[in-house]
């Protein structure tokens, strides 16, 4: 987005954040740490699904050790989220994990606030801040009345910031997160303001997942149009891996990163005259494993569809008992109704194969014919 602020970047394991970096998109484990087996098979499940940066709980030592051997088995940086025991943060760190969320002003002192800087100095990783609106300093609170909350958030980063800076440690990345949309947004633009630390978006404890994920778009999405953000995370109350395709969507619907194929389907209306929410799902789960920039239409009649969907690279409009099958608006091909699906994703594949994409055109899965 051309309007991104700039900000400084830090490195993350392989990965960096901030910049003209990449918007990379993360996530958070729901197993606990401590079962080694289980929060690996989350992860590369996560991995495969488009999560870029993993974060897991450190309740206590024994966690913060199985975090060497997570490490080992997965393919993205690692983050390890402590509240107040400087200890296992530690621990972490000697570990081996990527970055450290972690607020130095609740941790119980100076001297173990530098033994942590320390650590992450000499390993050269990050510490991100991570400022809640449930759970700000007792003072703030008091305050908010007064100055509203998204002030006071940014006055929490500050105390935070100047503990680090304090420490010549600078290589840290903030979030202000907020359930309530507005709140959030104006933190971040507070934020961005007067620092130039990167930031890690979110809208915290957005709610279940239909209306978690608009929340997040329009939360998220705000932010971003703002040219704010440099890794985002969907807080929603299900599967970490919607949480991972919702932000993907997100970072797609502005244009920020490109991952699988980007599919629009017409919202159907009294024209219609195929099953479309079949066949728009059907597309969807067979071209689910295909990374390829190509914009792809399922229309629901023969009148509009083509046109409305000319900027699609190919699209299907359905018809009575045949549908057409188009490139842009010109038609390509005119199928029979049972034959939609098979034909449509064979012209999907002659498509890829044209345009470069011969090993993203093998991933079309033909499974979901006749389910
Ligand atoms: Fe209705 Fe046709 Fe437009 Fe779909 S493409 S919304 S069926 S007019």
């Amino acid at each position: 987005m051309s309007n991104r602020r700039k900000t400084r970047v830090v490195n993350i394991g392989k990965l960096k954040i901030g910049g003209d970096n990449p918007i990379l998109v993360q996530s958070m484990t729901q197993t606990r740490t401590i079962d080694i087996a289980g929060t690996v098979k989350q992860i590369l499940e996560l991995e495969k699904a488009g999560c870029e940066i993993i974060r897991v709980t450190a309740p206590d030592i024994k966690s913060a050790t199985a975090l060497g051997e997570i490490k080992k088995q997965i393919h993205i940086p690692l983050v390890v989220d402590i509240h107040f025991q400087y200890l296992i943060a530690l621990e972490a760190i000697k570990q081996g994990v990527d970055k450290v969320r972690i607020n130095p002003g609740n941790i119980g002192g100076e001297e173990k606030v530098k033994m942590v800087v320390n650590a992450c100095k000499e390993r050269g990783i990050p510490i991100r801040i991570g400022i809640n609106m449930g759970s700000l300093e007792r003072d703030l609170y008091a305050e908010y009345g007064k100055y509203g909350l998204a002030r006071v958030m940014l006055e929490s980063a500050r105390r935070h910031i100047k503990i680090l800076e304090k420490l010549k440690f600078y290589d840290t990345v903030v979030s202000l997160k907020a359930s309530d949309v507005n709140t959030a947004i104006e933190a971040y633009d507070l934020f961005a303001s007067e620092y130039d630390y990167p930031l890690h978006i979110g809208v915290t404890e957005a709610g279940t997942k239909w209306a978690g994920s608009i929340k997040s778009a329009v939360g998220i999405g705000s932010i971003l149009s703002r040219g704010i953000g440099d890794t985002i995370r969907v807080s929603i109350a299900d599967d970490p891996i919607e949480q991972v395709k919702v932000g993907w969507e997100i970072l797609k619907s502005l244009g920020l990163r490109q991952r699988g194929v980007n599919i629009i389907a017409c919202p159907t209306c009294g024209r219609t005259e195929i099953n479309l929410k079949k066949l728009a799902a059907d597309v969807e789960s067979a071209l689910e494993k295909v990374d390829a920039p190509i914009k792809v239409a399922v229309m629901g009649c023969v009148v509009n569809g083509p046109g409305e969907a000319k900027f699609a690279d190919i699209g299907i409009s359905g018809g009575l008992k045949k549908a057409v099958i188009h490139r842009g608006e010109v038609v390509i091909r005119v199928v029979d109704e049972k034959d939609v699906l098979p034909v449509f994703l064979d012209e999907i594949k002659i498509l890829l194969i044209e345009k470069g994409f011969e090993k993203e055109a093998e991933k079309i899965d033909y499974e979901i014919i006749g389910k």
